[in-house]
C-alpha cells in the first residue's frame, strides 16, 4: 500500500454550540489540514497520484471554508463547526471530487489540526 499526502491552511472563525467551555464564544483558528490518499497500484510514471492535481483539490475544498464564519456556511449551520465535522465534511468534499482516480486510489484519512497540538482525524 502506497500513501501520499499533501497539507493545507486556513484561517476561519467558529463557536461550538452546546459546549460548556471557551470554544462556546466566537474566536478563530489558523487550521491545517492533512489529506491522505492510499493505493495499491502506482502509474507508469512511479506515483500513485500527482501531488499538483492533489494540492488543486485539497485547496478548492478549502477555499469555500477560508476566511469565513464557520457557523453561516452549510453544513456547519446545523452541525457543529467541530474539528472532526470540519474533517468529515473537507472528506466528504474530497472523495466526491476524487471519484475517477487513476489505479483506484482513494482518499484514506482527512486530518484537521485546530492547534499546534490538537487534531482530529475522520477515516472513512
Ligand atoms: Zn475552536
Amino acid at each position: 500500500m502506497y500513501e501520499v499526502s499533501v497539507d493545507e491552511t486556513f484561517a476561519a472563525a467558529h463557536n461550538l454550540r452546546e459546549y460548556k467551555g471557551k470554544c462556546e464564544d466566537l474566536h478563530g483558528h489558523n487550521y491545517k489540514v492533512r489529506i491522505v490518499l492510499a493505493g495499491e497500484e502506482l502509474d507508469s510514471t512511479g506515483l500513485l497520484y500527482d501531488f499538483v492535481h492533489l494540492k488543486q483539490v485539497i485547496r478548492g475544498v478549502i477555499q469555500s471554508l477560508d476566511h469565513k464564519y464557520l457557523n453561516e456556511l452549510a453544513p456547519f449551520d446545523k452541525l457543529n463547526p467541530s474539528a472532526e465535522n470540519i474533517a468529515r465534511h473537507i472528506y466528504n468534499e474530497t472523495a466526491r471530487q476524487l471519484r475517477q482516480t487513476p489505479n483506484g486510489a482513494g482518499v484514506a484519512s482527512i486530518t484537521v489540526w485546530e492547534t499546534e497540538t490538537t487534531a482530529a482525524t475522520y477515516r472513512p
